[in-house]
């Protein structure tokens, strides 16, 4: 048996289809710049900001009156209202954090100003802001049912029916929204559906504890490391001429465009390979343990060491976020034990549980200060993780 999930597909548009899906992109875009002038008028005027039901109850007459939003189907409009209304809320909710950014940005600004470096670029806020045609950032939606997908194609309203590259759902997939978004190498339809989860294998092992690191993405406590792939670390050097190539163009030129789409191609590959990688090895671990203990890991304070990169790299929140919906579909154990809690450099020898001092980086084999043992720094770290599992 098996349970009914959301999932998402995303696939690339035919460059015939992209040139008709365009014209609702600059429409949307349109639409969102006036909100945008509304919003700042009234900010302007009363200190207050315009949201949803006031959007949507001028749509009718807006795309009626403005004939350059003629042909827009009214859903579209309605969604990008909901994006602006979730947008503002967004920034109303994290303000502070916003103004504390904002402010760190502009001090380090001035000193660089101040050491006759160039000044930085402001921090963007927020708020919403207008946007251009030449962000290629554009992007529209319709709900599920408006919609169809079918093999290889995918029909919208007022467009019929488009050609589109590796958007393949599942048998009965039920669709539940469709959103065309424009990136600088073309245009992507993602779809949000649900369909019953995958079968699992029934697991052949217990339960497992799991400790990251750097030297070894995740270390189970039946002896198995998997290293970290370095996907971002390997397409780096390719990226960095890139970066430098489109700095050294024109803006605005041809030129800089090409640049600027091979940059998101290359760094949607390095995307595209680390999420194949991970879904291949938690799809393999929820195969074969009847569960997962893990740490709670303090991700954003790992994101300010200098280790960051690295980190980021390894994509450890995103193996975790994997894991554990595919832990669930599974109906595996899931475990999650307090960040405060040690595990590495303790020992998980049945009886012993020493303690011992905080290991740098780096050591990567212990001894035990009490019963003598040789641990491996990260297997025995998982071992401590699973030991702590049963602890209430
Ligand atoms: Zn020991």
């Amino acid at each position: 048996m098996s349970a009914i999930v959301t999932q998402a597909v995303k696939g690339k548009l035919r460059p015939e289809a992209a040139a008709k899906v365009a014209r609702f992109g600059g429409q949307t875009r349109r639409l969102w710049n006036l909100f945008t002038e509304l919003n700042n008028a009234r900010m302007k005027e009363c200190g207050k900001f315009i949201f949803y039901a006031e959007l949507s109850a001028m749509l009718p007459t807006l795309l009626k009156t403005d004939p350059k939003l003629v042909g827009l189907p009214h859903r579209c409009a309605q969604m990008t209202a909901q994006n602006f209304d979730r947008t503002l809320k967004n920034y109303i909710r994290n303000k502070a954090e916003f103004l504390r950014i904002d402010a760190k940005r502009k001090a380090r600004s001035a000193a660089r100003v101040a050491a006759g470096l160039p000044a930085l670029k402001p921090h963007k806020s927020g708020i919403p802001r207008f946007k251009r045609h030449d962000d290629h950032r554009d992007g529209f939606s319709f709900v599920g049912r408006e919609v169809r997908v079918a093999n290889g194609r995918v029909r919208l309203p007022k467009l019929g029916w488009l050609r589109v590259r590796g958007l393949d759902l599942p048998d009965g997939a039920e669709l539940k929204q469709l959103a065309v978004t424009q990136e600088p190498d073309g245009w992507f339809v993602s779809v949000q559906f649900e369909a019953p989860t995958k079968e699992y294998a029934e697991p052949s092992l217990p339960v497992v504890g799991i400790d990251h690191g750097l030297t070894a993405l995740a270390a189970w406590s039946d002896t198995q490391k998997i290293a970290p792939p370095k996907f971002a670390r390997k397409a780096e050097k390719h990226v960095r001429r890139l970066n430098r190539g489109r700095d050294r163009r024109r803006k605005g030129s041809v030129n800089r465009c090409r640049t600027v789409a091979r940059l998101a191609k290359s760094h949607r590959l390095v995307r595209q390979q680390r999420q194949d990688f991970l879904h291949k090895l938690t799809r393999r671990m929820v195969d074969t343990f009847e569960g997962f203990a893990v740490e709670d890991l303090n991700l954003k304070g790992l994101m300010k060491t200098r280790l960051a990169k690295s980190f980021a790299d390894a994509s450890l929140g995103e193996l975790l976020r994997m894991l554990r919906y595919k832990s669930e579909w599974a109906c595996r154990e899931w475990r999650v034990i307090g960040r405060f809690q040690r595990s590495t450099g303790v020992c998980p020898e049945p009886g012993c549980g020493w303690v011992g001092p905080r290991l740098r980086p780096g050591i990567d084999t212990w001894v035990c200060g009490e019963c003598g043992v040789v641990h491996d720094r990260d297997h025995a770290a998982s071992r401590v993780i699973l030991l702590h599992r049963t602890e209430p």
